[in-house]
């Protein structure tokens, strides 16, 4: 905490430049310490004299290029493959380390790719824990050299929507279709074929995929060529792509339709399953457009000849951005006039403009490591605003921005479970969950505030500068700081690295108190903490514009069960039944929701047949029933939704428990009593089944329901301690908040006579 008096500064400008360096004590801390390579040698078994024991890869070896062969058994739910990677030898060594995880290998050759010698391969081993191939060579690698590393390997396709994974949909005539999909980012590459999984070790790639006839397969690049292996299938043969990250890597095989237009760089196609393909040409055109938009907005073309969407059933996440071949949950990417919402179609624009920016920001310039993801991220968030404005001008973006980004950014970064924008990662569990608000919103949040003190012109600039310097390489946030001039001339003496690092480097937001007295300002800052375990401070929740207060406001209208609103939706909801009245996709929501709360037998019926006959609009209909307020209704829900072999209906269903707090004790039961199912469902992957634990805390509010799920948690989700702390911050606020409120605010209420 530090105190500054000023005097004859105008005001203004001292509020500016104090929000903008935050000087609370900085704990920066050094990534290269957790990143100290060794060798360990263990003297007295022979056999295994060679160990590598770090989960970062030794730097002594540069992958240049894969060639790759992919041969999927979509039936049995296997693959194999061979894989032929030219390396580098920058510095002579006796062990090759690569990363190779779940993969059965089945030979190993490697030879000098100019002296056609062959090197003898000692032998080599898998190592689970670190996710490496450790190949013991008889005679070291001579330092200069280039080798080919020849490995086949065989695999399982999972269904657990990460590596090289199988979902399927069912056709109109009700036939289940099997197709194959990739989830690389952030290290199952390492599943799909052997290769150097770090970001920073970009290759070039060329992939042959083999398919059944009647499939298509599709890759980054485009095909080149197709030639018949067998009666039954073919060998599909991709370009080669620019040098990328192997996350960034994706193939598909499926039996889609498309529909394709030209952008300015060359051809986007939009792929999807039969029955929804003519619900693409939204997305197709925004792509397109976005694509055109973003190459003259960052002054670089895009480098493929091809960018290919999926719309993918069954994806866990929404959008990936891989490199030519964006792949998107369907729900997302298709959109169909007559039945989507506005909220559906900016939700979309938004989700394109997120994904195709990425093209440059992540994809063209990489983070040198995953402690820097938030500059892949951060940057995808805020652009993604950008590039949505250009296409949907009417709609208030950044009104949209600051209440989705920046204060939900705020609320969490206000815990003290919250950590640094930039902080150190290794463990390939603990890179998984940085993929959080703190990268996305507050990385968001700082490179807008950024935006705003450099001014339009000299931020544009400055990242045309750094896209161009690192193009097809890596940036670490010290490059992004460099692209900026040294000092501001809007702000004088203001250093963009000194005021960015007070704000990436450490967690939390300043709060600061300004006493003016005469022409004398004292100002204080310290951390804005909601809780802190020790000691609880006051929370005043940010002012939000007036249009988005109104669209919140309209809900809860119906939920106080205001009888003008309640009988509007009522009868609208009858209109609608007997033919009448047909509602406008952004009405409908609201009267199926309130049509389920406020009605009986009847209206439950009709919306639950809307369910199973309508495909388009499930989220809306399967929401609208959440709002019921029967137990044994709620439960049969979820009973419904756990038994499906997806965790899709499942898990919106737990997270719209907002919509109904009454039935927080139930969904906690049911969560508790069948656990085991849930875990299978979410594929026994923790942080998928995170996110179901927050809507339950942010409505418990006593200390039992706190121990309870301490409990649970300390139990069960015992990967990160501090994420546990972060869910049961929320109940300690409710309990805090109700402690010192609940009797000023009855007083209050019993003062209006509103009791
Ligand atoms: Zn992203």
């Amino acid at each position: 905490m530090t105190t500054q008096i000023f005097s004859q500064i105008p005001l203004c400008l001292l509020v500016i430049s104090l929000a903008l360096t935050s000087t609370l004590s900085k704990q920066p801390s050094d990534p290269r310490n957790s990143r100290c390579h060794f060798l360990r040698k263990i003297a007295d078994k022979e056999d295994i004299k060679f160990c590598w024991n770090d989960l970062r890869l030794p730097k002594d070896l540069i992958p240049q290029s894969y060639e790759v062969l992919i041969l999927p058994d979509l039936q049995k739910s296997t693959f194999s493959g061979w894989s032929n990677v030219e390396v580098t030898v920058k510095k002579s060594t006796g062990s090759i380390v690569l990363h190779s995880k779940n993969l059965t290998i089945s030979s190993v050759n490697i030879r000098y790719k100019d002296l056609n010698d062959a090197v003898t391969v000692k032998k080599w081993r898998l190592d689970e824990s670190l996710e490496q191939m450790q190949v013991e060579l008889s005679t070291p690698l001579v330092a200069g050299s280039s080798i080919l590393l020849n490995i086949s390997f065989t695999g399982v396709i999972k269904t657990d929507s990460l590596g090289f994974y199988l979902t399927s949909y069912k056709t109109k005539e009700n036939v289940v279709r099997l197709l194959a999909a990739t989830q690389f980012q952030p290290t199952e590459a390492r599943s799909a074929f052997p290769c150097f999984d770090e970001p920073h070790m970009k290759a070039t790639f060329q992939f042959n995929i083999i398919r059944p006839n009647d499939y298509i397969s599709l890759f980054n690049t485009e095909k080149i060529s197709e030639k018949a292996v067998s009666m039954n299938e073919t060998m599909d043969t991709f370009n080669i792509t620019v040098k990328m990250s192997t996350y960034l890597v994706a193939f598909v095989v499926c039996d889609f339709l498309s529909k394709s237009q030209m952008s300015k760089s060359g051809v986007n196609v939009v792929y999807s399953k039969p029955d929804t393909i003519d619900n693409v040409d939204f997305a197709l055109d925004s792509t397109t457009r976005l694509l055109d938009y973003f190459e003259e907005f960052f002054a670089i073309r895009y480098p493929f000849t091809i960018l290919d969407s999926v719309a993918v059933p069954g994806m866990f996440s929404n959008g990936m951005e891989n490199w030519g071949l964006i792949l998107y949950s369907a729900n997302y990417i298709t959109y169909n006039e007559s039945a989507s919402t506005q909220h559906d179609k900016t939700y979309l624009v938004v989700l394109v403009a997120h994904e195709v920016s990425h093209q440059w920001f992540g994809n063209l310039v990489t983070m040198e490591w995953w402690d820097d993801l938030w500059l892949n991220e951060g940057f995808a968030t805020y652009i993604m605003y950008i590039g949505a404005k250009h296409i949907l001008p009417e709609s208030p973006l950044m009104e949209i921005f600051a209440f989705n980004v920046i204060e939900p950014a705020m609320a969490d970064d206000s815990l003290d479970s919250s950590h640094p924008v930039i902080s150190p990662v290794n463990n390939p569990k603990y890179i998984s969950e940085i993929f959080d608000l703190i990268t996305y919103y507050k990385g968001a949040s700082l490179i807008r505030m950024l935006e705003n003190v450099a001014g339009s012109d000299v931020f544009n600039e400055a990242l045309r500068s750094y896209l161009h310097k690192h193009q097809y390489a890596t940036a670490t946030h010290d490059d992004l700081w460099a692209a900026f001039p040294r000092q501001l001339s809007k702000v004088a003496d203001l250093n963009v690295k000194e005021m960015m690092e007070t704000w990436t480097l450490q967690m939390g937001l300043p709060l600061v108190t300004i006493n003016r007295d005469g022409r004398h300002v004292t100002c204080s800052q310290k951390r804005f903490v909601i809780i802190d375990h020790s000691e609880i401070r006051d929370f005043q929740p940010e002012s939000s514009p007036f249009k988005l207060i109104r669209n919140e406001l309209l809900p809860l209208a119906f939920d106080l069960g205001f009888p003008e609103y309640v009988k509007w939706a009522r009868d609208s909801f009858q209109k609608v039944k007997n033919g009448s009245l047909v509602l406008t996709p952004n009405q409908e929501p609201i009267v199926l929701k309130y049509a389920v709360r406020y009605g009986g037998e009847e209206e439950w019926n009709h919306v639950m047949n809307l369910l199973k006959t309508s495909q388009s609009r499930r989220t809306v209909i399967l929401e609208a029933l959440t709002f019921t307020n029967e137990s044994s209704k709620f439960n049969g829900l979820l009973e419904t939704a756990l038994s499906k072999p997806s965790p899709g209906d499942l898990h919106l269903i737990l997270r719209s428990l907002k919509n109904s707090p009454n039935m927080a004790q139930l969904q906690w039961s049911f969560i508790k009593n069948n656990w085991s199912r849930m875990r299978c469902a979410f594929h026994n992957i923790p942080r998928r089944l995170r996110p179901i634990f927050k809507p339950l805390a942010s409505l418990f509010r006593t200390e039992d329901q706190y121990d309870d799920l301490k409990t649970f948690l300390g139990t069960h989700m015992k990967d990160s301690d501090r994420l546990n702390i972060y869910i049961l911050d929320a109940v300690q606020m409710n309990i805090n908040w109700l402690s010192k409120s609940q009797k000023q605010l009855v007083q209050w209420l019993n003062a209006q006579s509103l009791r």
